[in-house]
């Protein structure tokens, strides 16, 4: 709304709720902006727990079963005790029967290979992860002609 009050956005689309004004005025809150002026995309994804499930779509990266989120936990593959990083390359969605199989070992010493690979994902390549699957089904519908994935409630 800032954005818009000082003139940095056009609206191209609005949700069929407004916001009211100091002087009392409804405004429809935008739900599509265009930004004047081009800002460069955050070039790196801040690593979080939900990040690397989405990224490994849900499921255990040492046996392969979907999960859901409160039965996996994540996995440092070098263990942190020896030296392993909290990185995107360092974690992996484990269930947690893998998890405590695994221990405080490399995938080497526990014989237990990684089986999707542990990587660092770009934004848009995170959110399209999600989308495929179906963790976001709150796209609002005057967003879809400016995405270019589809809402799961489309699909
Ligand atoms: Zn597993």
């Amino acid at each position: 709304m800032t954005a818009v009050f000082f003139d940095r956005v056009t609206v191209l689309a609005s949700y069929d709720r407004s916001a009211r004004t100091a002087g009392g005025r409804a405004i429809p809150l935008p739900s599509v902006v265009l930004l004047r002026r081009y800002i460069s995309p955050v070039r790196r994804v801040a690593v979080t727990r939900y990040g690397i499930f989405t990224r490994d779509g849900n499921r255990c990266s040492y046996c392969l079963e979907t999960k859901s989120t409160s039965e996996l936990t994540f996995d440092h593959v070098v263990p942190r005790s020896r030296g392993g990083a909290s990185t995107w390359d360092n974690l992996a969605s484990a269930c947690m029967p893998c998890n405590f199989r695994k221990a405080n070992r490399t995938p080497q010493e526990a014989k237990m290979p990684l089986l999707q690979p542990a990587y660092e994902p770009t934004q848009a390549g995170l959110y399209a992860r999600g989308m495929e699957i179906g963790l976001r089904d709150d796209i609002p519908t005057s967003w879809l002609d400016y995405i270019y994935w589809k809402s799961p409630l489309q699909a």
